[in-house]
């Protein structure tokens, strides 16, 4: 069984005093932001980010490989809840993004019903009003995911290979940038897209601050 007191001292540790939130090494001060060494910066900094794979969307782009960094960086907004990181990931994702993708409407990927409650905090959704906020884009949250009903009495290999039940609240605007916080099989980018084309988008394109690299 886990030292629960080992963990809560190291999560502490991680949030409270100056440590990376990547790497964990210590930093000489408390900084403003998100508590980053510069190592760990400069590799989000430098990273070469790849295309998003999904056949319903018009282009994806993620700065980062979720490995590294990246997967650490998604573990510190995913587990620990820091809205500054979801800050961080968003000015990352606007610096890196094509520029034209970023006029347009943000749409955040919706969280599975039963994790979003759960956990109380979206990081999907936090990257996302962080994204309008440094571009001024407008930010509509209008996909809704219902997958428990239609995915239950299923075995978990079917559950895993069949996409998520996503559809549109009421109508899409024509341009959309899809916001994740990281992908994996693209899938779900997959269902969303198609759900926002069904509401009528024409243009969608998707991004995430981290994803799995094409093979
Ligand atoms: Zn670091």
């Amino acid at each position: 069984m886990a030292d629960l007191r080992a963990i809560r001292a190291e999560l502490i540790g991680v949030v409270a005093a100056p440590h990376c939130l990547c790497c964990r090494s210590p930093l000489a001060r408390s900084p403003a932001g998100p508590a980053i060494c510069g190592r760990c910066l400069r590799q989000i900094e430098l990273a070469p980010g790849f295309p998003l794979r999904a056949d319903a969307i018009d282009g994806g782009f993620a700065p980062l490989a979720y490995e590294g960094v990246g997967r650490q960086l998604v573990a510190a907004l995913k587990f620990m809840r820091l809205t500054a990181v979801a800050g961080l990931a968003a000015a990352v994702i606007a610096g890196r993004a094509p520029p034209a993708w970023l006029r347009a409407t943000i749409v955040p990927v919706p969280a599975a019903p039963l994790r979003a409650r759960v956990r109380g905090f979206d990081p999907a959704r936090e990257i996302a009003a962080a994204l309008a906020g440094e571009t001024g884009c407008a930010i509509d949250p209008l996909l809704r995911r219902g997958d428990r009903s239609r995915q239950r009495g299923r075995g978990r290999r079917a559950r895993i290979a069949a996409p998520p039940a996503v559809a549109a609240s009421g109508p899409a605007p024509a341009r959309v940038l899809l916001v994740d916080d990281v992908v994996t099989t693209g899938a779900t980018l997959d269902a969303c897209a198609r759900a926002l084309r069904s509401a009528g988008a024409s243009d969608v394109r998707a991004v995430a601050v981290a994803a799995v690299p094409p093979r």
